[in-house]
């Protein structure tokens, strides 16, 4: 089967491959019915006494589970709508990414345009989301006339991705890999669907074009958004959710070294430090840094700097642009206070703006 494959993608010219690549998945569920009609056949003989309505019920139901376990879904998400939040620890994809939407669009002035959600039902078929999203930012980039790496480190690359992340926030398209994400607790699954939705929105603000906008700054915003999306579906306060991460840093500080934020720019400069130090200093330290910003400069500023690099890809430009203040000065503002302990919970004026604002739902 997997020789038919190569030797069937291998003869595609590149536009077919990225459908090819979306048609894998399909192609291989195929080894998976033959089992599946096997195993009836068994069921069925074995249940030879039983009435034939128990059968066909049987039979029924276990096509039903395995369309329902084998299939991606897709969702259409759009900022536009008004949804509401759904109730208390209910994992419905198709009302989180409805509210998701409204709450960024409405709070947050962040762009969700006919963003299409995709629900991967096993490892396989996410892997493949995964490379085809790759190859279209391939073909993307080419087509704005920027060079880029080979068709394979591509694939490379972005099954990599796949392996190391359970959710891929790309341009107008995210995936997600429901065999993992399931099983995160619901506040932690909320804040991962918005963290997604954001890396989408950041690609709709310089339409699917490249940013060279800071590592730090692009997630520690998705971590951002996340958390107060959390906030207002009454999965976790906001500003509780800020004290545990600085204490989670506290802690990793006693017995880690830090990155500066210089230090976490680049693709690369992220996975080395994800590598070595896990969460706190990366993701933990970037989120305390934008939410720093945000709280200084406004959240305006914060979705300014990111459309910037529509016009002009210029990181340093962009930063003293938007937030009014060069990025070398804040972020030796920003170390100096991290390395004394000293980014504390916001002085009461700001939090009373960052005070929870919950929809319901608790
Ligand atoms: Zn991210």
């Amino acid at each position: 089967m997997m020789i038919f494959y190569w030797t069937a993608y291998n003869d595609f010219s590149k536009e077919r491959r990225i459908d090819f690549y979306e048609q894998f998945s399909v192609l291989n569920y195929i080894p998976q019915f033959v089992t599946r009609i096997a195993n009836l056949r068994l069921i069925s003989v074995r249940l030879r006494h039983f009435p034939t309505r128990t059968i066909l019920f049987l039979v029924g139901l276990s096509a039903t589970v395995s369309g329902c376990t084998t299939v991606p879904e897709v969702f259409t998400i759009s900022s536009t709508s008004d949804a509401v939040v759904p109730a208390y620890g209910r994992k419905d994809y198709g009302h989180a990414l409805a509210a998701i939407a409204s709450i960024m669009s409405r709070d947050f002035n962040l762009p969700v345009v006919d963003v299409l959600v995709t629900v991967y039902p096993s490892k396989a078929s996410y892997e493949s989301g995964a490379i085809a999203e790759g190859l279209r930012q391939r073909e993307r980039l080419q087509q704005r006339g920027i060079k880029v790496l080979s068709e394979e480190e591509y694939i490379q690359s972005w099954k990599t991705l796949a392996v190391s992340s359970p959710a891929i926030g790309g341009y107008r398209n995210v995936h997600l890999e429901n065999s993992r994400i399931s099983t995160y607790r619901w506040d932690a699954w909320v804040k991962l669907l918005a963290h997604e939705l954001t890396h989408s929105a950041q690609s709709e603000l310089v339409r699917g074009g490249p940013s060279s906008s800071d590592r730090w700054l692009r997630e520690g915003f998705a971590e951002w958004v996340g958390f107060k999306v959390a906030d207002k579906f009454g999965a976790e306060n906001f500003a509780e959710a800020r004290q545990r991460v600085l204490d989670r840093i506290a802690n990793a500080r006693s017995y880690q070294t830090f990155p500066s934020l210089n230090q976490l720019v680049t693709a690369s400069d992220w996975t080395t430090w994800m590598r070595t130090l896990g969460g706190a200093g990366t993701y933990g330290q970037s989120f305390l840094a934008v939410a720093v910003l945000v709280e200084e400069k406004g959240i305006e500023a914060m979705v300014r700097y990111f459309s910037l690099f529509g016009k002009v890809n210029n990181r340093e430009a962009n930063f003293l642009t938007a937030f009014g203040e060069t990025l070398r000065s804040f972020v030796e503002r920003f170390d100096k206070r991290a390395t004394s302990g000293a980014i504390d919970p916001p002085d009461k004026a700001t939090k009373e703006i960052l005070a929870p604002q919950t929809l319901g739902g608790k």
